[in-house]
């Protein structure tokens, strides 16, 4: 056994350590890193039942009354919905990859609106019936966070949807091509 393992020295290959989501999240927001992040958080796949304490610690009290109580920002209020930069929105929360800049369009509304997502995969719909209201609630597919909701609404000439984001369910990296 011991001389077995001595003879291959340097072929053995170690399995890697799992890494930590702080490091991920951290990575992600130094570097900007976003094809690299998506990959790893698909590795992690407890993100979805990661308790509200972890969430708590890692975002800040708006992000997380929205992404993780289904919270709405004020409208005109957003970081991002004045934004017509080209480039990627990220889910805030983990890093998917969600939405183009070239589905984003002028709503009026004072929410980044889309009229379609990079990936039916990434998101979730949900029927939601609350506050006296049936609308369709948005959620990060990977993580479960709640981004905001979809309505029939949008520009007829492409998909007639109109995903309504909160800002801070948002984060957006500017590239040269969408
Ligand atoms: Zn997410």
């Amino acid at each position: 056994m011991t001389s077995g393992l001595a003879a291959r020295g340097s072929m053995t290959i170690q399995p890697a350590p799992p890494i930590p989501l702080y490091f991920i999240h951290n990575t992600y927001q130094a570097a900007h890193h976003g094809h690299f992040l998506i990959h790893l958080n698909y590795m992690n796949e407890d993100i979805k039942n990661k308790p509200g304490s972890y969430w708590k610690e890692k975002l800040t009290p708006e992000e997380y009354q929205v992404l993780r109580e289904q919270g709405t920002e004020a409208a005109f209020t957003g970081k991002y919905w004045d934004n017509h930069e080209t480039g990627m929105y990220a889910c805030a929360a983990c890093g998917q990859e969600l939405f183009s800049s070239k589905t984003k369009f002028d709503s009026g509304s004072g929410w980044p609106s889309f009229d379609d997502p990079i990936n039916a995969e990434h998101i979730e719909l949900i029927e939601d019936t609350s506050h006296g209201m049936r609308r369709t609630e948005v959620k990060c597919k990977n993580c479960g966070s709640h981004l905001g909701h979809m309505f029939d609404d949008g520009p007829t000439r492409s998909t007639g949807k109109r995903y309504c984001i909160n800002s801070c369910s948002l984060n957006f990296q500017e590239k040269d091509q969408a």
